[in-house]
């Protein structure tokens, strides 16, 4: 039952209404962030699994969104091994590199050949790797857990597993920011993890953007849970503005969750478990 879907989504009527016409026009995009919003936050990144039928809600959610996309800082290729989906679109190191749809050709693609890379990001590879280096060497004897992460043009630095992970974020940024800072690279932070990429105006926001334009999207809807998320709030709320493409910004709560998030989103969901919820409710309502 229709009406038995839309209370599972823990969402009032006027917020569904207000998804429903504004995904009403075509052709339309389902745009999500992973880990924290179709997975549940894990111990670490491999560890992370998505929610049970949400791979199928995405699968299925391609007969009624013309692009389907999967939006992560992971690379591409790891948030498309964590989906498990060919057919859908996987925008990886937060818009720094993409991978298209698998095509249906006989001849399997190398993986390293497959992936996009943005082609100003990838002079940085070299100064990226180099500090990430460093930081290894200095930090890792000092916050026993930490774990460092390449990317190709990015790279990560997680302190989830420190026995105190306030003080290692705070060293390793502080330490990122004043070894990147000769290479020209920037630094930011997330949810327990510091962050080295190029100098290039991309982020989520600006991968999703990049989307609409190619493909001519006049609606589309975002799922996100993180800080990196509202970068694509931000660009969907721009969108809806201009006129080009109208938005839904959906901000995912948990105990984790930025303060700013659900300030910048049209709709919340008070939970992850809402999420396969409202892709069910999407099936039936747009
Ligand atoms: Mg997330």
């Amino acid at each position: 039952m229709p009406d038995d879907l839309a209370t599972t989504t823990g969402l009032d009527a006027a917020a569904l209404a207000h998804i429903r016409e504004a995904l009403a026009a075509r052709p339309r995009g389902l745009f999500s962030d992973v880990d924290g919003t179709l997975s549940p936050i894990a111990p670490t990144p491999e560890s992370a699994a998505l929610l049970p039928g949400v791979a199928d809600l995405l699968d299925r959610a391609q007969q009624c969104f013309d692009v389907v996309a999967a939006v992560s800082g992971r690379s591409a290729h790891d948030a498309r091994r964590m989906v498990g989906l060919d057919t859908i679109t996987y925008i990886g190191n937060h818009g720094f590199e993409w991978l298209e749809p698998r095509a249906h050709v006989a001849t399997p693609i190398s993986e390293a050949a497959e992936a996009h890379i943005l082609p100003e990001a990838l002079p940085y590879q070299p100064a990226v790797e180099a500090v990430l280096t460093r930081l290894g060497a200095e930090l890792a004897p000092r916050f026993p857990g930490l774990r460092i992460e390449p990317k190709g043009v990015t790279a990560s630095v997680h302190v989830r597993n420190t026995p105190d992970p306030a003080a290692a974020e705070d060293a390793a940024y502080r330490l990122a920011s004043e070894l990147a800072a000769p290479h020209g690279l920037r630094v930011t932070r997330g949810k327990l993890v510091v962050e080295l990429r190029p100098p290039v105006a991309v982020d989520k926001g600006a991968a999703v953007a990049r989307v609409i334009r190619e493909r001519g999207l006049r609606a589309a809807l975002y799922l996100g849970d993180d800080r990196t998320d509202v970068d694509a709030f931000r660009a969907l709320r721009r969108l809806t503005n201009e006129g080009a493409c109208r938005g839904v910004a959906v901000a995912i709560l948990h105990n984790e969750a930025p303060a700013d998030l659900a300030a910048e989103a049209d709709v919340t969901l008070d939970s992850i478990q809402r999420v396969p919820a409202l892709l069910r409710w999407l099936l039936t309502a747009i």
